[in-house]
């Protein structure tokens, strides 16, 4: 059965701003940060700070986190489901 994509929206650091963290179907994670987008590495090695909160967010949910970033679960602990 096809996992479906995962939006989590977290604030920005200014007021008034917030950003998507996306985990997709295939388990790729994406921020619509401008950080995280100008970032010259593999989607996988990429982190900025939303998404770690997304992935603390999910993990605190009971979620699995299949495709977290590499990096993001260095620093969130986070295991692969
Ligand atoms: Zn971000």
């Amino acid at each position: 059965m096809a996992r479906t994509d995962i939006t989590i929206t977290v604030p920005g650091s200014k007021p008034g701003t917030s950003y998507e963290i996306k985990e997709a179907s295939d388990g790729s994670w994406y921020c619509s940060c401008p950080a995280w987008k100008n970032q010259k590495l593999p989607a996988e090695w990429r982190e900025c700070k939303h998404m770690t909160q997304a992935i603390l967010a999910v993990v605190n949910l009971g979620n699995h986190v299949v495709g977290a970033t590499e990096a993001a679960k260095r620093r969130t602990g986070a295991v692969a489901g």
